[in-house]
């Protein structure tokens, strides 16, 4: 059996091995401290120091907190993360509402996608995350909720990263959530920007996860200036997919939509939206994110009177939509907003 990378990486079989002089239950004892108690693996005191010191030297952590940044009272977290290899910082990001507890994972450090008005796409690419690069973000956040006494119960595949393009790390974590620590399938959202074998693959995957799609634009022409991807996958294709992973799933897609003043938030766009929309069965649901600003995107986010009537001229064509609010902009921790900390260097993506 391979030596797994680090200690949420590995499985249960593979933690055994580890723990092969023990008796069986240490393994269970040691699962259980991990992911139904999210405990640090020097407070899982069932387990002896120097059993637990062994376990530190095989199978080491991967992320190195760097900064937690605070906002809204203290309701949204940002924690910035250094990974074990030294490089590529990535974020993730803990918001407390009064009914739940939302992480929001990342799954690449960058992305490779390059939509402009996004800090992530302006960053460029690093390297995939494992399965436990993913899985730990949300043990350390429910850590901290822990500490409030709240528990995370949603997740969404919304930070650094285009998550289908990492799909079976992502869907390892997914069956970690669901299977390990007890996160309902139905409160994890993978977030994409349409790539279509993605989807496609998503279609085959048993748990019933929700799907969210930015789509931004609702034309061809102005979709791969937004969302240069479609040019590879344009919009035919993705509703396409989209129609095919309904008729598998039955469970209502989402389109997200940034809304970018004077560029995709005109009568025109809401009717090419609603028409989209409408098309799929069961109609999607809109998410509209007024445009967070980031560093190399000087259009502005629609006003709040301007989303207001785009949301309006949808419900009248009978599409629903939800006006998104904003969590964290203030230390760069909303949508579109994540880059570790780093410099915007357009030219960084030559060193994918
Ligand atoms: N790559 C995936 C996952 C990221 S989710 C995806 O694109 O879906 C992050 C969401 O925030 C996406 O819907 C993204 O399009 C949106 N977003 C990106 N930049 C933004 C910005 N500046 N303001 C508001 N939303 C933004």
């Amino acid at each position: 059996m391979s030596r797994p990378r680090s200690l949420y990486d590995a499985t249960g079989a593979q933690l055994a091995e580890v723990l092969s002089g023990e008796p069986a239950y240490r393994v269970k004892q040691l699962w259980a401290g991990l992911y139904e108690q999210c405990k640090a693996l020097d407070d899982i005191t069932t387990l002896s120091a120097p059993l637990r010191a062994e376990l530190n030297e095989k199978l080491p952590t991967s992320l190195l907190l760097v900064r937690e940044s605070v906002s809204d009272k203290g309701d949204t977290i940002k924690f910035l993360w250094r990974l074990a290899d030294g490089h590529h910082p990535i974020e993730t990001v803990l918001m407390h509402y009064a009914d739940r507890v939302t992480v929001c994972v990342s799954t690449q450090a960058g992305c490779a996608m390059a939509c402009g008005f996004c800090a992530t796409g302006q960053a460029g690419f690093s390297r995939q995350l494992t399965v436990g690069e993913i899985v730990e973000q949300v043990v350390r956040a429910s850590r901290h909720a822990k500490q409030r006494k709240q528990r995370v119960a949603n997740i969404v595949f919304m930070g650094m990263g285009e998550p289908l393009a990492n799909e079976p790390a992502v869907w390892g974590a997914v069956e970690r959530f669901h299977g390990d620590m007890g996160i309902s399938a139905r409160h994890l959202t993978i977030s994409t920007v349409g790539i279509v074998p993605g989807i496609r693959t998503l279609a085959t995957r048993p748990l019933p996860v929700n799907l969210a799609v930015s789509l931004h634009a609702a034309r061809n022409d102005l979709r791969d200036d937004l969302v240069p991807i479609n040019k590879r996958y344009p919009l035919e294709e993705l509703m396409t997919a989209c129609r095919d992973y309904l008729r598998v799933k039955n469970r209502r897609i989402s389109f997200e939509w940034a809304m970018i003043a004077g560029v995709n938030d005109t009568a025109r766009d809401a009717s090419e939206l609603a028409k989209l929309a409408l098309s799929l069965k069961p109609t999607a649901h809109v998410n509209l994110i007024p445009l967070n600003p980031t560093p190399g995107f000087p259009t502005r986010g629609t006003d709040a009177a301007g989303v207001r009537r785009f949301a309006d001229r949808l419900s009248d064509r009978g599409v629903n939509a939800t006006i998104r609010r904003n969590r964290g902009t203030d230390i760069d921790a909303a949508c579109g907003q994540l880059a570790a900390g780093q410099p915007v260097v357009l030219t960084a993506r030559r060193n994918v």
